[in-house]
Parts: structure tokens; C-alpha cells; sequence
């Protein structure tokens, strides 16, 4: 609280009482650590790949780009570091579009199964090589007013975490249906799945259950906060149900129509 006083005097400039002005800032207070924390966390985020990319490229340099086998395992984690970097950039320039104020969201007639069917391809790539199982079913003919590609960019990322939080062998599943002016859209694995606590986290920047599973599969921590904002700007909501070492399921309700324009 922020406390602005005041003495009041009567016509003899004696002091008669006081005015004092309670400012309640904690709001304030607030956002400006959150945007502390969240610089801390760029900066940081940044620092690690970059280290290391200098500090391989040092070493190479520095004659270890003589031997065959460093050379290629050098450049393979320097490979790997910079197209993280290239990952957590893409995130980052999504979410502050996303945040920026003049940020709207291009409605126009969406077929779902035109859609996954778009998006199969890149993500079935991914659990091939890691021996899961990708099911999808769309049922029926759904058509919904939204921004195509932002909920392309929501089923992948929710797709990709599904993968990359389940264990070889398992099983991915995508199922999208319409319940009638609401579209529910399905994400579920029985992979890993997330301790009851940290549920209401992971849509927080940077938040991560393990941070070294998260890094080594080449997330940014951004994944979901970018979920969260695309579904929330077209008046939708998402919820999680997980069960340690059973699964997870993250469930989307989009409206199907425009809410603005009806
Ligand atoms: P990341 O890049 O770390 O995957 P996200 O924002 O996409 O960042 O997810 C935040 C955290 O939520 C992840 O680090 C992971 O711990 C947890 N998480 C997300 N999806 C799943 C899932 N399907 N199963 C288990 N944990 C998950």
C-alpha cells in the first residue's frame, strides 16, 4: 500500500486534522514482478543453448574439429542447441503477438476435418519414431468459425506434448465432436502424466513438472501458455485431467459460432 498525507490547518494555521490517501498497489506490485520473472526466465532460457553452442564451437576450434568423432558429435549439440533457440524465438514472437492489444484473431469457416487431416502427417512422423500409437477420429462434419491456424497450432502443440510425455509404445489419441454449438476437442495419452499439484501450473511460462525431460525433448515451456492464449481469445476454455503414470487428457471447447456476431 502506498500512503499519500496531507496536513489541514483552520484560518488561524492551526493544525486541524489531516487528509490521508491509501493507494492499494499491489496489483501494480504484481505485474511489474511478473514481468521481472518473466525477463529473468527469457534471459535465462536464452543463456543455456547460447553457452553451449559457444563452448562446443570453442572446443572444435580449439582442435577438437581434428577427430572424426568430436567433430560430428560437437556439431550435432550444436545443431540441436541452435534449433532450440530457433523454437523458443518462434514461441516467444507468437506469445507477444498473441499479448499484443491490437491482436485479433482472423475468423473464417474452419472444416475440422480438413483441418486435422492438415496436420496429421507432421505429428504421426513423430510418434512413429518414438513406436506410439496416433489415433485420430473426427466424427461428423464440423464446421466452426475461428482462426484456422491458430487452433492448427493448439491440436499440434497439444499433440506434441502428448508425445513427448509418453513413454515408447504408448498411445496417443485425437478426438474432435461437436456438442452442438460447442466444439470439444480431445488430446489423451497414457503416458506419464501430471502430479495434482503442479495441474493448475502448466499453463505458466516456463513452468515445467521436469525441467531436464522438458529440455531434452526440446521444449520451450511456452507450449501450453500459447495454448491457453488461443483458446481464450476465441472464448473457449481448456481443461486437464491427469492421473501420475496413467495419462493425461486436455480437453478444448471452442464455440462454433463467432460469439461477437451473433
Ligand atoms: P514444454 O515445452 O516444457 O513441453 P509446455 O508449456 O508445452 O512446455 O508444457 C508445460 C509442462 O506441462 C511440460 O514441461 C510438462 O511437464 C507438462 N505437460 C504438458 N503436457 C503433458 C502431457 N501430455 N503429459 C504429461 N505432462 C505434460
Amino acid at each position: 500500500i502506498e500512503i499519500v498525507g496531507a496536513p489541514i490547518f483552520n484560518e488561524r494555521d492551526m493544525l486541524k486534522g489531516a487528509v490521508l490517501l491509501l493507494y492499494d498497489i499491489t496489483h501494480l506490485k504484481k505485474l511489474e514482478l511478473m514481468r521481472k520473472d518473466f525477463v529473468a526466465n527469457v534471459s535465462h532460457e536464452l543463456k543455456t543453448p547460447i553457452t553451449s553452442i559457444t563452448g562446443f564451437t570453442e572446443t572444435l576450434l580449439n582442435g577438437a574439429k581434428d577427430e572424426q568423432e568430436s567433430l560430428d558429435r560437437f556439431l550435432k549439440i550444436i545443431y540441436d542447441e541452435s534449433y532450440r533457440l530457433q523454437g523458443l524465438i518462434e514461441d516467444l514472437l507468437t506469445l507477444s503477438r498473441l499479448e499484443a492489444d491490437e491482436f485479433k484473431i482472423a475468423r473464417s469457416t474452419v472444416d475440422m476435418n480438413q483441418l486435422v487431416q492438415d496436420i496429421l502427417p507432421i505429428t504421426e512422423e513423430r510418434a512413429k519414431q518414438k513406436g506410439i500409437t496416433l489415433t485420430s477420429d473426427v466424427r461428423d462434419t464440423i464446421i466452426l468459425k475461428a482462426d484456422g491456424e491458430r487452433i492448427k497450432q493448439v491440436i499440434i502443440n497439444l499433440l506434441n506434448n502428448a508425445i513427448s510425455y509418453t513413454p515408447e509404445d504408448g498411445a496417443v489419441n485425437l478426438t474432435v465432436t461437436d456438442e452442438g454449438g460447442t466444439v470439444h476437442i480431445q488430446v489423451s495419452d497414457n503416458g506419464l502424466g501430471i502430479p495434482q499439484k503442479a495441474v493448475s501450473r502448466i499453463f505458466e511460462r516456463f513452468y515445467r513438472v521436469d525441467k531436464a525431460r522438458s529440455r531434452n525433448t526440446g521444449g520451450t515451456g511456452l507450449g501450453l501458455a500459447i495454448v491457453k492464449h488461443i483458446v481464450e481469445v476465441h472464448d473457449g476454455a481448456i481443461e486437464v485431467e491427469s492421473e501420475p503414470h496413467k495419462g493425461s487428457a486436455f480437453h478444448v471447447y471452442l464455440p462454433t459460432n463467432d460469439p461477437a456476431s451473433s
